[in-house]
Parts: structure tokens; C-alpha cells; sequence
């Protein structure tokens, strides 16, 4: 397996398998993504720590492919105790890069704890980890959907930066012109990080609206038609996807962005094409 670093900076996210199945066929998938050269991959978290033991394990399975993996960790609804004991744990383990959020509380899921924002869970990793984890925090080129505007939500970015975090993964967008925005609001205000785009593979034009809609990235109105015209025929919404996204990582990283955060959803081949496609 190669183990020769993209040039253009890429990374890979998981999410934590919830059947045997889905284990085994991340192996591959890991497997597959890993003789890109990525940087690091990263494993979600389920809101309010649903899913700790299950991002620990699949972090273990994804880093034996000797690529550095980081847990991300949610703070809404968790106690201070419970976060420091699974710090200890992560150090322990060797993990030692982390992506720290504030999650979302599911509705009819406890009170919010002692963490409001990202920001408090950054000085607190900081407070109790020093400078052992590197730490990226979220950012949204086009708002966080709770932000009331895009300019109090860069400032509470840049709140999250300036609590010591090294990097920044976005939201997902389709349109360039706001990440570029974004950044260069993030850097008037000093922020000088790494803000790395994070980058959604089309494959499925039902799940991504959906999801869309519930964290606040828009399809643009075109995009959409098309994907509504293609109907239920995924190889054409594949293709049209492919080339949309591809253009808009070569977009990206020509304008200057730091490197590429893929959105797997456990998928190999949605990710690999876009890579394949994009020149340094
Ligand atoms: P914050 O930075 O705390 O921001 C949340 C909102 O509060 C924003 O509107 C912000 O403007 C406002 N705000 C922030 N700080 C302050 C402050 N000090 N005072 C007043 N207002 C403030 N969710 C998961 O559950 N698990 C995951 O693994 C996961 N991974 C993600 C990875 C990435 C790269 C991204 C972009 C999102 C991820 N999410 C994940 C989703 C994320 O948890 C949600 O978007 C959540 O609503 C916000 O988390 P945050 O860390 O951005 O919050």
C-alpha cells in the first residue's frame, strides 16, 4: 500500500458502522481510500456521545491502515467528567488529533450539560490536554442554520479558532464563491488556520436534499432540476455528480484552499473518482 501523501492535502471521513456487515465492508473501503495518500481520516460521533464505543472501535479498525484517524467529539449534553475521562482514554489509545463540535441534542434527549459551544469544549481540551491533540472545529461558508448572520456566525468561528484549535473542516456547499467568502471574512478577523472544504459526493439525490435541508447547505436551483430530472436512474445522477463535484474541487483548490475533506458515507468509489479527476 502507498503510503506517499496526496500532494493537494486530501482527507476521509467515516462514519461508525452499526452492523457486522458494515464493519467488514469498511475494511476495503478504508483500504481503498488509503492508497490515495490522505492526510488523516476521521470518524463521526453520534449526538450526546451515542456512539463513543462505536467511534473508538471503528477509529482502531480505520488507523490500521497506518493513516492517522481522529475521533470527532461532541460536547451538547455531556458533563465535564465524562469528556475528560474519554480524553484520558483517547490519549491512552495514541489518538492524538481530534475534531471537536458541539453537536445536536436530539429532541427528548436530557438537558444540554455543562457545554453550550464548541468553543467552551476547545478550551477545555486545551485546559486539560495541553497541546497534545491537534483539534479541528467546524466551519460554514453558508451559515450554520441557528446562526441569525453569516457575520455573528464567522465571529463565532473565529471564537473557536482563537480557544486553540489548528484547523477547520466545512460544511458541505456547491458554490465556491462562499467558501471564499467565508475565508476571507475568517481572516479579517485574524483567523489563520488551515479552513479545509469539506466536500459531499452525489449519489443519491433523495438523501442529500434531505440532508441538506436539515444543515443548511443549498443546491443550487440547476443542480437540482437536473438531479429531479434524472429520477430514479443513479448511474446518470453519479455521473452528473462526479463532474459537478470534480469541478468544484479543482475550483477550490486553484483559488487556494488547503486540501479536501471527502464526506464518504462509507463509500470508496463516489470519493476516489473526484480525486482521480482533480489536477495539482
Ligand atoms: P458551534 O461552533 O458551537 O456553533 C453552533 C451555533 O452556535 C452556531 O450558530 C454559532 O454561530 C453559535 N455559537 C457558537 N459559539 C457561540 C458563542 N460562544 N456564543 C453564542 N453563539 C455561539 N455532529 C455530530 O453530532 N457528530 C459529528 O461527528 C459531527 N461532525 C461534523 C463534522 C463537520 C466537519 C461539520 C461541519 C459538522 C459536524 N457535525 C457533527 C454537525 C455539528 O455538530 C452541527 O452542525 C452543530 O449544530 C454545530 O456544531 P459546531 O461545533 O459547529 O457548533
Amino acid at each position: 500500500m502507498s503510503t506517499q501523501q496526496h500532494p493537494l492535502g486530501i482527507s476521509f471521513e467515516f462514519f461508525p458502522p452499526n452492523t457486522a456487515a458494515g464493519r467488514e465492508k469498511l475494511v476495503g473501503v478504508r483500504d481503498a481510500l488509503a492508497e490515495r495518500g490522505p492526510r488523516f481520516f476521521s470518524v463521526t460521533y453520534g449526538a450526546g456521545g451515542s456512539t463513543q464505543d462505536r467511534t473508538l472501535t471503528t477509529v482502531r479498525q480505520v488507523r490500521e491502515a497506518g493513516i492517522m484517524t481522529a475521533p470527532h467529539l461532541s460536547c451538547i449534553g455531556s458533563e465535564k467528567g465524562q469528556l475528560r475521562e474519554l480524553l484520558a482514554r483517547y490519549r491512552e489509545e495514541g489518538i492524538d488529533s481530534l475534531v471537536a463540535l458541539r453537536g445536536d441534542l436530539p429532541s427528548g434527549m436530557g438537558g444540554i450539560g455543562e457545554f453550550r459551544y464548541a468553543n467552551e469544549l476547545v478550551e477545555f481540551i486545551r485546559e486539560e490536554s495541553g497541546d497534545h491533540f491537534e483539534i479541528a472545529v467546524a466551519a460554514y461558508p453558508e451559515s450554520h442554520p441557528q446562526a441569525p448572520s453569516l457575520a455573528l456566525d464567522v465571529e463565532n468561528f473565529a471564537r473557536k479558532v482563537k480557544a486553540g484549535a489548528n484547523l477547520a473542516i466545512t460544511q458541505y456547499f456547491f458554490n465556491a464563491d462562499a467558501y471564499f467568502h467565508f475565508v476571507e471574512r475568517a481572516q479579517a478577523l485574524g483567523v489563520d488556520t488551515p479552513i479545509i472544504p469539506g466536500i459531499m459526493p452525489i449519489t443519491n439525490y433523495t438523501k442529500l436534499a434531505r440532508f441538506s435541508d436539515a444543515c443548511g447547505a443549498e443546491i443550487p436551483r440547476w443542480m437540482r432540476k437536473q438531479l429531479e430530472a434524472y429520477g430514479d436512474d443513479s448511474e446518470s445522477i453519479a455521473a452528473f455528480g462526479e463532474e459537478v463535484i470534480s469541478r468544484l474541487c479543482q475550483r477550490l483548490l486553484d483559488g487556494g484552499a488547503p486540501g479536501l475533506h471527502f464526506y464518504t458515507l462509507n463509500q470508496a468509489a463516489p470519493s476516489l473518482k473526484i480525486v482521480d479527476n482533480i489536477v495539482g
